[in-house]
């Protein structure tokens, strides 16, 4: 058997579990080799359920031998982000806070997985509470990008990236709150999949900030975000902006022709001073390998994009400050031991439990809610979201997708910019964006740069349009010289 079973694609494993040439259990055993192997020098990983995943891939085995498969996830090993909870496994966000929380219950979407026979096996890093674009935040460990060690995978679910780029696990999920999925796929060089806002259920994801953040798919290939996106797609009672639509088969929706007669937007204020030129190259050389494929390239302006940084730390912060709240000592969290009274325990409950980013955005956001500075802040920085999410309805009535960098940059080395949030927050400017506007987006590998680390580009879709998104996405994909690429480890 090919030692390279753990850089295969999920519709690949799914051909070889079907066709017996490799059982479930097998299949299991060889991403948990995989992870004994380069997760030391990685560090994708924050907990494994090794027992229970067997368990699973015993029953997924039971099915296919009974003729009861349960669809193209039966049997097929997939991390999560440590901030989606799963019943009796850990949900730590990355944080002392939650070290020792466990899930009374399991999500939807991690739920939907589950039934469609998905072997859950280990919980990813990320930033603490999902806030950061490097996984340096994590109160646990530091993870490194696949593809040059010493070089970080970028956030929030940098973990997640990191875990499927190596050929740790065949496929993960993620949460995008302002980029912390498609960030990291670029520069992990995967595919990574955030579906527009009240697509997927957001019950059972800790929360950041409620209005930007969607759970979505990290995989190798665009046709596995289709079969990921299939199967957690959908409305849910349990979520109150679930948005109650018809879903359609994004796997059956994908065509390699499908670019032909696209109108492709490629917007002026994405190509920025500052940015990596490799990046910029190898982003327009996509944009004219799209235009090979029969696409119509359509110059476009999105003139509120420099906004949108500012506008996010004003709306995330402000979210994450009240949704962070709950981390109070008295419920779920550590509590600290050194309090004389109740008041006393939530202060130092919260300031030993909670890391820097995080108390540095708690109170960010409430000052930004705080009576005097609302109006000023606040309510402004969400007239601007408006103006944001007109800017793409404009652009949308003239094209079907858009086009742009993923990140400005590559993977930069660890520790580069830790002690500049400001730079750190930088990285997020071409991503942000499309939470802001609650639009479907997807960073599809496009290079790798001359220093051998990859270049994402991101395509951008109209709400609830991911089917054409997935579909677009695939037939550049197919055409690309970068497809299939793994990082030497
Ligand atoms: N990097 C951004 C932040 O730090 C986005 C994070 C995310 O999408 N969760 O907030």
């Amino acid at each position: 058997m090919s030692s390279e079973i753990y850089y295969r694609c999920v519709s690949e494993l799914e051909a070889m579990l079907d066709r017996r040439e490799i059982a479930a259990v097998e299949l299991l055993r060889v991403f948990m080799e995989r992870k004994s192997a380069v997760d030391d020098k990685v560090g994708a990983f924050l907990s494994e359920y090794p027992d229970e995943a067997m368990s699973a891939a015993e029953a997924s085995d039971k099915r296919r031998a009974s003729g009861a498969k349960l669809g193209p996830l039966d049997g097929i090993p997939v991390g999560l982000k440590d901030l989606l909870a799963v019943k009796g496994q850990k949900l730590t966000c990355a944080s002392r806070i939650l070290e020792n929380y466990v899930s009374p219950y399991t999500g939807t979407a991690m739920a939907k997985l589950e039934s469609a026979g998905a072997v859950f096996w280990g919980r990813l890093n990320m930033d603490e509470f999902a806030m950061g674009s490097s996984c340096e935040n994590s109160a646990f460990k530091k993870t490194r990008n696949p593809w040059d060690l010493s070089r970080i995978p970028g956030g929030s679910s940098g973990g997640s990236a990191a875990a499927v780029s190596a050929g740790e696990c065949a496929c993960s999920l993620g949460s995008d709150t302002g980029g912390s999925i498609r960030q990291p796929a670029s520069l992990c060089g995967v595919v990574g999949l955030k579906p527009t806002y009240g697509l997927v259920s957001r019950y059972g994801l800790a929360a950041f900030a409620s209005s930007l953040d969607q759970i979505g798919p990290f995989t190798r290939s665009v046709k596995d975000a289709a079969i990921l996106l299939n199967a957690i797609a959908g409305y849910d009672k349990l979520d109150s902006t679930s948005v109650n639509i018809g879903i359609p088969d994004y796997l059956s929706a994908l065509s390699p022709d499908s670019l032909r007669g696209a109108k492709i937007g490629v917007p002026s204020e994405y190509f920025i001073d500052g940015m990596d030129p490799e990046v910029r190259a190898c982003v327009e050389k996509s944009i004219k390998k799209c235009a090979g494929l029969g696409a119509e390239i359509v110059e476009i302006s999105l003139p509120h994009t420099d906004l949108a940084i500012p506008v996010y730390y004003i709306i995330a912060t402000a979210e994450a400050s009240s949704n962070l709240a709950r981390y109070d000592g008295v419920r779920y969290t550590r509590r600290s031991a050194e309090a004389r009274d109740v008041v006393d325990m939530y202060f130092k409950s919260r300031a030993e439990g909670f890391g820097e980013e995080v108390k540095r955005r708690v109170i960010l956001g409430s000052y930004v809610l705080s009576s005097g500075y609302y109006d000023a802040y606040y309510l402004r920085a969400q007239k601007v979201r408006t103006l944001i999410r007109r800017d793409f309805e404009s652009a949308f009535e003239k094209v079907d997708v858009i086009l742009t960098p993923t990140s400005p940059t590559t993977a930069f080395k660890l520790g580069e910019k830790v002690s500049d949030p400001l730079s750190m927050y930088l990285n997020d400017i071409f991503t942000i964006n499309v939470n802001l506007a609650g639009l479907p987006g997807i960073s599809v590998p496009c290079g790798i740069s001359a220093g051998g680390l990859p270049i994402g580009l991101q395509m951008i879709g109209k709400a609830f349009d991911e089917a054409r998104l997935l579909s677009y996405a695939y037939a550049f994909e197919q055409a690309s010289e970068c497809n299939g690429q793994n990082p030497k480890l």
